[in-house]
């Protein structure tokens, strides 16, 4: 599918219309960021990694009966998408310490947290995304119940499929983040599932495979990405 005008472009993708409107391109660039956007590198082979990698989680996802934007792939940066009314909310999950729960709360890195946490934060960059609860996304109208209940579920249910496929390739998934957003009164997945919005530990050694590697400075971080493809069996040719 051709794509047409520039809609939006986000820290990593680009969104391009199309000549359905119903339908979207997403452009994976190579550009990385992190803190907010106040650390940005382009690292080569990214874009193709990660349209790649989605592309394989998004169809595991559907085929495991959750409903996700997901389309095809156009091409090795691209992917068709359907268009989503996005909702301003970021959902995570987390079955093992890492990251802001640990400096927020105090708790020790690397801690199975049992039962799994959720927790909801506003996308809002100048205000570095703060964490928020159901009774603001009600009372600001964010979503309505209906739609927490469902991104609640729905981010549960990705859990368990995800844990499982990630556990049998030998790696631990840590915690993640999705968005959702409406497609004609139906609650979709939208944006992307790739090592960029997850936490991804090797299970028998614990080293990060994820984003982690670039926000801290580790080197490696396509080669982490590629393995975790590998590993996957996530053709990448
Ligand atoms: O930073 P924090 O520990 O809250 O992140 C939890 C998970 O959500 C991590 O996997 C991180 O990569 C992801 N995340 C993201 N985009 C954000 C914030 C967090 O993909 N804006």
């Amino acid at each position: 599918m051709e794509k047409g005008e520039e809609l939006y472009s986000g820290k990593a993708k680009s969104v391009y219309k199309t000549a359905d409107p119903d339908k979207l391109v997403l452009f994976f660039r190579n550009d990385t960021s992190a803190f907010d956007g106040e650390k940005i590198e382009q690292l080569d082979r990214k874009g193709e990694v990660n349209n790649k990698f989605n592309a394989f989680i998004m169809q595991k996802l559907a085929q495991a009966g959750i409903p996700t934007h997901f389309e095809e792939i156009s091409s090795s940066q691209e992917s068709v998408v359907k268009k989503l009314e996005m909702l301003p909310i970021e959902c995570v999950v987390r079955n093992i310490a890492a990251g802001s729960i640990c400096k927020r709360l105090g708790i020790e890195e690397g801690i199975d947290i049992n039962p799994p946490t959720f927790e909801f934060f506003l996308k809002d960059d100048a205000r570095h995304d703060p964490m928020i609860n159901e009774f603001h996304i009600r009372s600001f109208g964010w979503a309505n119940d209906e739609q927490i209940k469902e991104m609640q579920r729905l981010t549960f249910k990705v859990n368990d499929v995800l844990k499982k496929l990630f556990l049998d390739a030998g790696m631990l998934l840590v915690d993640y983040k999705l968005e959702f957003g409406d497609f004609k009164g139906q609650l979709l997945l939208g944006d992307e599932f790739t090592p960029d919005g997850c936490r991804l530990w090797d299970a028998e050694t614990r080293k990060k495979l994820d984003k982690d590697r670039f926000r801290q400075g580790l080197g490696g971080v396509v080669e982490a990405y590629e393995e975790v493809a590998h590993r996957l069996g996530v053709k990448l040719d």
